[in-house]
C-alpha cells in the first residue's frame, strides 16, 4: 500500500542542485565495471575508516583487473562493519536498482558484471540522471575553469562557476591568464580580472561556487587594499608556497569582490560548509559556517547558499538562515552522510526557518550510478521524514504532498531561476558566444573532474 505521498515522492522529477558529474568523454574512457559503478564514491571513505587498507580500496576500483569476485571479496569485511552507514545504504540501492542485486556477494557481484548494461555508451550518463533517477536537471561544480564547451545547446547539465582558487588565496594565473588574455600582475589588476572573468561567464552559469574550507579556514575578515596588495606581492612570488597569513588575506579579499560579482550579476554564491571528503584531514571548528557571520553581514545584497548543512554543525547552520536574510541552505550529500541526521535537520529546519531558503538535494558525486543511488536514498528519507510529520498531525497528507513538491521543484526553479538559466545555455552556440565576446569563459576540458586535484 502506498500513500499519496510516498507515490509524489516516489514518481516525481527531482531538481538536484550539486553534482560533481564526470564530462561525457572521460566516463566513457573510464570502462565503468559493476564495481566502479557502485563503489567508486564516497563509501570506500567509510571502509577505509573501518580499516580496509588504500591498496585493497584501490583495487577494488580498478576496472582493468577482471577479477570483480576477487576485488570484492578483499573488502568484504570492511563493507561488513558499515552496513548500516548512509554511504552503504547509496551502494545498496544502486546494486538494486542497476544491476537486480539484493545482497552484495562476490558471486551476485560477479553475475551482474556478465549481464551489465552500463558499458559507457554515449548519453548514457544522461539516461541514468534523467530517465533512472529521474531528475530535472543537474548542477554540476566542475572544480575547475574554463567551462566545458559541451554544457552548450542542452539545459540538462548546469554549471558553476567555480571560484575556489580566489576564495583560497591561492589564483590559478596560468588559467585566469589563458581565459582572459591578460596579466594580472597587481592586486588591481586581479580585481579586474575577477570582474572580467564574470563579465564572460556569468550569462551561463547557474550559481558560484568555492570549497575553499577544504584549504583554509572559514573564519573571514575584513582586508584593506593595502593590506591585500602586499599579500598578493607574496602569494604572486611564491605561489602555493606563500605564507599561510598572506594566502588567508589575499583569499579574503578575493571573496568580497566575488561576493560583490555575484550581487551585481545575480548568482547565488554556493560555499562549502563542514564535513570533509576523503579520511584524516578534518579540523572540526574551522569548518563551521559561523565563522562566516561577518562576511554574510559585510555582503547583505548577495544571496549565499551554504552547502551540505555544514555537518555536524547544522543547528547553527538554522540559526544562520533564520537570522540573516541572505542565506539559504543546501542538504546535498547530507543525506548520505547520515541519514537520520538530515532526516531529523528537515524537521528541525521547518520549526526554525522560512522553507524558500532552503534546497533539499545533491548528490555531490562523480558518477551517474552514484547520483542514481543517492537520489533513491534521498527519496525514501525524504517521505519518510514528511510521513512522520503527517503521522504526527502536524501537517495533512495533501499539505505534505505540497511541500514535497515545493522542495523537490519549485523552490530551485524559483531561486535559480531555472526557466531563463535553462533557455540560455540552451539556445548558445559557439557562434552567439562568439558575437558576445565571451569565447574565454569556455575551453577544452583538459583534465576529468576527478584528477582536478580539488575535493
Ligand atoms: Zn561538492
Amino acid at each position: 500500500m502506498h500513500s499519496e505521498l510516498e507515490e509524489f515522492i516516489a514518481s516525481s522529477t527531482l531538481c538536484n542542485t550539486h553534482e560533481h558529474t564526470e564530462y561525457e568523454r572521460f566516463y566513457r574512457d573510464s570502462r565503468h565495471d559493476v564495481l566502479t559503478h557502485l563503489f567508486d564514491n564516497y563509501v570506500v571513505f567509510d571502509l577505509h575508516s573501518a580499516g580496509a587498507s588504500q591498496k585493497s580500496l584501490d583495487a577494488l576500483i580498478d576496472p582493468s583487473d577482471p577479477d570483480v569476485a576477487r576485488r570484492f571479496r578483499d573488502v568484504q569485511t570492511y563493507w561488513d562493519r558499515i552496513h548500516f552507514t548512509g554511504y552503504a545504504e547509496g551502494v545498496k540501492l544502486a546494486a538494486k536498482r542497476l544491476f537486480g542485486i539484493d545482497v552484495l556477494t562476490p558471486e551476485a557481484l560477479s553475475a551482474a558484471q556478465e549481464t551489465s548494461a552500463y558499458k559507457g555508451e554515449k548519453d548514457e550518463r544522461l539516461t541514468l540522471l534523467k530517465d533512472v533517477a529521474n531528475l530535472d536537471h543537474v548542477q554540476i561544480d566542475t572544480n575547475t575553469r574554463p567551462f566545458p564547451p559541451e554544457m552548450m545547446g542542452q539545459d540538462f547539465f548546469l554549471y558553476d562557476l567555480n571560484m575556489f582558487d580566489f576564495c583560497s588565496g591561492r589564483p590559478d594565473f596560468d588559467v585566469l591568464e589563458g581565459q582572459l588574455g591578460t596579466d594580472a600582475t597587481s592586486l588591481e589588476e586581479l580585481g579586474g580580472a575577477i570582474g572580467r572573468l564574470f563579465d564572460i561567464s556569468a550569462r551561463y552559469a547557474v550559481a558560484v561556487k568555492s570549497q575553499h574550507a577544504y584549504v583554509r579556514t572559514l573564519k573571514w575578515e575584513q582586508r584593506s587594499d593595502a593590506d591585500a596588495a602586499i599579500s598578493f606581492g607574496a602569494v604572486r612570488r611564491l605561489g602555493k608556497a606563500a605564507p599561510e597569513p598572506d594566502r588567508l588575506c589575499l583569499g579574503d579579499w578575493c571573496m568580497s569582490r566575488v561576493a560583490e560579482m555575484c550581487a551585481r550579476h545575480d548568482l547565488p554564491f554556493k560555499m562549502h560548509t563542514g564535513y570533509f571528503t576523503k579520511n584524516n584531514f578534518m579540523p572540526t571548528e574551522n569548518l563551521r559556517a559561523g565563522n562566516m557571520d561577518v562576511f554574510l553581514k559585510m555582503h547583505p545584497n548577495t544571496r549565499f547558499v551554504l552547502m551540505h548543512i555544514a555537518y555536524p554543525h547544522s543547528d547553527e547552520l538554522i540559526a544562520l538562515a533564520k537570522h540573516y536574510t541572505n542565506v539559504s541552505i543546501d542538504m546535498c550529500w547530507a543525506w548520505s552522510i547520515n541519514p537520520l541526521h538530515a532526516s531529523e535537520f528537515l524537521r528541525r529546519y521547518l520549526r526554525g526557518a522560512p522553507k524558500n531558503k532552503l534546497f533539499v538535494f545533491g548528490g555531490d558525486t562523480l558518477l551517474p550510478t552514484s547520483s542514481v543511488g543517492y537520489a533513491m536514498q534521498f527519496r525514501k528519507w525524504f517521505g519518510r521524514t514528511l510521513g512522520r510529520e503527517v503521522a504526527d498531525g502536524t501537517m495533512s497528507e495533501d499539505e505534505a504532498v505540497q511541500l514535497a513538491e515545493f522542495f523537490m521543484i519549485d523552490n530551485p526553479y524559483d531561486y535559480y531561476d531555472l526557466i531563463r538559466r535553462k533557455e540560455i545555455v540552451r539556445t548558445s552556440d559557439a557562434d552567439s558566444i562568439a558575437k558576445l565576446g565571451h569565447q574565454g569563459a569556455f575551453g577544452a576540458t583538459p583534465k576529468s573532474i576527478r584528477d582536478s586535484g580539488r575535493a
